[in-house]
């Protein structure tokens, strides 16, 4: 036993000796064993074979390789990237601006055949309106209007249930409307000098009022102008508001038309109505809030005479149907200056003074026997008062004639056209032989023809 164990030590020791690189280690397996390990050289291997075979190596390369390709592939890309940057927001732009321009023409398209539209039905509006026109002025089958006396003297205000008295309203009234049949297009022949009013032609437009000032107001022309201005020169002020002061001169109808004013004058004291006049180089007007009366001279420009009228109703006490401060209507005519108005004695009957031009005194006054305020206007011919039946009608009628020479008067039926339904003003000019009036912002005239008195 002991040279066995003797053996294997010498051969140890030899082997030792012989292999100086092997070796021998021992480590703790684990589950309370030892493991020995020894370790020699081989003569016919220089080194181990490696533990990673050569296919994963190749299969680690081929993955490196694809890496660095998606590498570089990426920062290609964001090279190529920022060089194609500036390149591609140009093209966006471009295409935003062609479908911007595309819009526009279809917007542009889209607005022509909204214009075709409006115009069509302008057009429609006009044939409409002449149809319109066409039916009225057709005889219609209507009763005629109540024949009544010749004379003031037998007409009995009484029989009338519109004349009872009430006190008018500071408001705008609604008129007393008249329908007639239509008249002769032609119209009565015209005669030369003074006579009855049988025909009033269809409004002729001047001008319309730009703003909500000239809803209403008063315009007329000389019909005696003295220097410095001329026959032709149109005056004229819009009444709405409460300091109404402004008085504007158009040179001629044309300049008018064209809203060209060559002269403003700014009057001293505000006017109330549009109760205006002119006449011999002055404008005759009430003043505000008060029944005095008031000559202001175009030449120097400044009130030549003042004068109340006796007893006047004034600031919407005795206003025409129209309402606002109708209460003194100044107007001319062949006789001169004339002033209609109401007083409480007469109960709201209209009254008619002739005044003197140069100082405003009254020179002759007559009492008529039809309400101020069941009328829409009034104005003098050839010393004949005239009043106008209603202010919105489009068909309406001259519907009453006072005479101051005979101081009798009777109802009439002469036929009144108020083509804009608001007419706030109607006066004579007996050098134009025309009609002048405010209808709804448009300033227009009536060409009007005189008859054989009765
Ligand atoms: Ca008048």
């Amino acid at each position: 036993m002991w040279f066995l164990v003797m053996l294997w030590a010498s051969c140890l020791l030899m082997g030792t000796h012989a292999q100086s690189s092997a070796s021998f280690r021992r480590a703790n397996a684990g589950s309370g064993r030892c493991q020995y390990t020894f370790t020699v050289d081989s003569p016919t291997e220089a080194s181990c074979p490696s533990a990673v075979s050569s296919p994963e190596i190749e299969a680690l390369k081929s993955r490196l390789g694809l890496l660095e390709a998606l590498v570089a592939r990426l920062i290609g890309g964001e090279a190529m990237s920022k060089s194609t940057q500036g390149s591609g927001s140009q093209s966006g732009l471009q295409d935003s601006y062609k479908q911007v321009m595309g819009e526009n023409a279809q917007l542009q398209r889209e607005k022509q055949r909204l214009d075709r539209q409006v115009q069509n039905l302008q057009q429609r509006m006009e044939e409409l309106r002449q149809e319109a026109e066409s039916l009225r002025s057709r005889p219609c089958m209507q009763q005629p209007p109540p024949r009544v006396p010749q004379t003031d003297n037998s007409f009995r205000p009484e029989s009338d249930p519109a004349w009872h008295y009430e006190n008018p309203g500071y408001q705008e009234l609604t008129a007393v409307v008249t329908e007639v049949s239509a008249p002769n297009l032609e119209g009565p022949a015209d005669i030369s000098g003074c006579g009855d009013l049988v025909w009033v032609q269809e409004p002729e437009v001047h001008r319309k009022a730009d703003g909500i000032a000239g809803k209403y107001g008063v315009w007329m022309q000389d019909p005696e102008a003295k220097e410095p201005y001329a026959p032709e020169m149109v005056w004229r002020i819009d009444a709405v508001g409460s300091e109404v002061r402004q008085l504007f001169g158009y040179e001629n109808m044309d300049q008018l038309s064209q809203g060209f004013p060559t002269k403003v004058l700014l009057l001293p004291e505000s006017m109330e109505s549009t109760g205006a006049t002119m006449y011999r180089g002055s404008l005759y007007y009430q003043r505000r809030l008060s029944r005095t009366l008031l000559r202001y001279d175009l030449l120097s420009e400044s009130i030549a005479a003042r004068r109340d009228l006796p007893h006047a109703g004034f600031h919407g006490q005795f206003p025409y149907s129209w309402g606002g401060y109708t209460d003194i209507d100044l107007t001319i005519d062949e006789n001169g200056l004339w002033a209609i108005y109401s007083t409480n004695k007469a109960k709201g009957a209209i009254m008619i003074s002739q005044l003197d031009p140069d100082n405003l005194e009254v020179k002759g006054t007559w009492e008529t026997k039809i309400r101020k305020s069941s009328v829409a206007n009034a104005f003098m011919i050839c010393g004949k008062m005239y009043t106008v039946a209603s202010y919105t009608s489009p068909n309406t009628t001259i519907n009453y004639m006072y005479d101051t020479a005979t101081s009798q008067g009777k109802t009439i039926s002469v036929p009144f056209k108020n083509r804009y339904r608001y007419n706030s003003m109607v006066d004579y000019n007996p050098a134009q032989r025309k009609l002048y009036a405010w209808d709804n912002f448009y300033m227009v005239s009536y060409n009007v023809r005189l008859g054989k008195q009765e």
